[in-house]
């Protein structure tokens, strides 16, 4: 199980069992509102997931070509989750709003060809382009 939140508090998640998928995204949507070279995400079945507290969706067109809505908290801005039209069923939380960090165990980065040079992160990890084909 993991359990996260926003950085006030007043979103709060928790998940039950091990993430479906887990690694580092870095594409240029992720990036702008990350504030970083990536966002590091743990997908969950949507059903595994219980999300307490008021959150603003924002939608985006994702590297897919079909809508990806980020939910975070109106208060503080900070993204915690998300999902896509691309995924369904499915649902993203973000790395750096877990409880204890280190249950984040990325295996692959996505969306490397927006990779910004100064981000080695994702060395030893299974890199896509853009992301595997399914
Ligand atoms: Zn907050
Ligand atoms: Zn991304």
């Amino acid at each position: 199980m993991i359990t996260g939140g926003c950085l006030c508090g007043a979103l709060r998640y928790r998940a039950e069992g091990e993430p479906k998928l887990q690694g580092l995204c870095h594409c240029r949507n992720c990036q702008r509102l990350g504030g970083g070279g990536h966002v590091g995400w743990l997908c969950f079945d949507e059903a595994a997931g219980t999300i307490e507290g008021p959150t603003r969706a924002y939608a985006t067109t994702g590297g897919s070509g079909r809508t990806a809505t980020r939910h975070a908290c109106p208060t503080c801005q900070s993204i915690v989750y998300g999902t896509a039209e691309a995924m369904p069923g499915l649902t993203n939380f973000y790395a750096g709003s877990l409880d204890d960090t280190s249950l984040f165990k990325p295996t692959m980065a996505i969306f490397t060809r927006s990779r910004p040079a100064w981000d080695d992160s994702s060395r030893g990890l299974t890199c896509y382009e853009t992301v595997p084909l399914r």
